[in-house]
């Protein structure tokens, strides 16, 4: 662990959050008390949907999706080869096919106008990203899915209080997923949880993430289906429960950066600040600029001298497709996705978190500057 003079990201505890950990460690009750059912309760209304099912991890709440909805060996889902790597390992854990559809240069979310010519008799679901918070197309995907009778997953890991058309991220398609994960708007440590309408849906999830057990009723050994122990732990979820009821101030915190942050890059040349969106709420996860010309083929030398400076950068993402392991089982190389190779390429993200301070901007600012006036000298 490096001590950086400014981390990438870093939690918000309060007091709080300390004091409501700390109160369900003088209880008897660690695991399946009632703390999860608050949690639960708290982030499906959040959301605007029926059902949650708090899990351990976003990603294991992506596998129990791909598990509960049937999909299997060989079956073929759409996706993003522009996201964090659970978004397609999730299909790899059932055997299923990750079929990658390009991104949109602008919102870095997929490109709906591709998605129709990737969809086969082997096509069971659409599985979407809201990428770095900011919502993907929707309508469109709805639409789509509608049409091919297709599953509609949402990873909105990064999208915790999102919303497009007057609606909450987390809340489209017939299932959804946020992360805790610490980098994430609010945090539990590790943990994540499953949204959905659909009880049958939920009840399935919430059966295999407690070792197969009937949800309503069962004897604790005895087990109806495979199941895993994807819970979380009642700890976890005091955090979650006071972490969420400040979630409106932690989106305007972070909101308050981004505009710190697009107003003092504002004339710096060669790079281009994340675009506030009409029309749509975006609760931002991360701050990503876009950089170009030969500011944008020095990215990684400029992460190294920004790094030197105590500065933590992170380059977001790395395509999917390009990962070792996933060019080596699907055959992938350069060139399969230009847009998200590209934008994978140039996309540079500064320090960002909630209680960020007005001169660690600046510092963040005045090195860039400089690192990249060097560059265009
Ligand atoms: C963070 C994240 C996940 C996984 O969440 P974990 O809780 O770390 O397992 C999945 N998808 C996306 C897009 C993420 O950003």
């Amino acid at each position: 662990m490096k001590n950086w003079k400014i981390p990438l990201s870093k939690p918000d505890i309060t007091n709080n959050d300390r004091q409501e950990v700390l109160k369900v460690l003088k209880t008897n009750f660690l695991s399946l008390g009632e703390k999860y059912i608050e949690f639960e309760k708290k982030i499906a209304k959040f959301a605007g949907v029926k059902y949650a099912v708090t899990v351990n991890s976003g990603t294991s709440a992506l596998h129990l999706i791909i598990r509960a909805l049937g999909i299997k060996e060989g079956d073929e889902v759409i996706t993003t080869p522009f996201s964090f790597i659970s978004t397609s390992n999730c299909l790899l854990y059932e055997k299923a096919i990750p079929i990658f559809v390009d991104i949109d240069e602008k919102t870095f979310n997929l490109d709906v106008s591709k998605i129709e010519e990737k969809i086969s008799s082997k096509t069971k679901a659409i599985l979407a990203v809201d990428v770095f918070g900011r919502p993907a197309d929707w309508q469109a995907l709805t639409e789509i899915a509608k049409k091919h009778n297709l599953f509609l997953i949402e990873d909105s890991a990064e999208a915790l209080g999102s919303e497009c058309c007057g609606q909450k991220c987390g809340s489209f398609g017939d299932v959804a997923i946020f992360s805790f994960y610490p980098n994430k708007q609010i945090t539990t440590g590790e943990g994540g949880v499953i949204l959905t309408n659909n009880k049958e849906l939920a009840d399935s999830c919430r059966s295999m993430a407690n070792q197969g057990r009937k949800t309503e009723g069962g004897k604790w050994l005895e087990h109806i289906r495979l199941g895993y122990n994807y819970r979380l732990d009642e700890m976890s979820c005091a955090l979650g429960i006071s972490q969420l009821s400040r979630i409106k101030e932690i989106m305007k915190k972070r909101e308050k950066v981004v505009k710190l942050y697009n107003k003092k890059l504002k004339g710096i040349n060669f790079i281009v600040p994340p675009e506030l969106e009409i029309g749509k709420k975006i609760s931002w996860f991360v701050y990503v600029i876009k950089l170009f010309g030969k500011v944008a083929e020095e990215r990684n030398a400029i992460i190294s001298k920004m790094e030197e400076a105590g500065i933590q950068c992170g380059s977001y993402f790395y395509p999917i497709h390009l990962q070792p392991f996933y060019k080596e089982e699907f055959h992938y190389d350069n060139g399969f996705f230009p847009i998200t190779e590209s934008v994978g390429k140039r996309t540079l993200a500064l320090p960002f978190y909630n209680n960020i301070k007005e001169s660690e901007i600046d510092f963040v600012v005045s090195n860039l500057k400089k690192i990249t006036k060097e560059i265009n000298a």
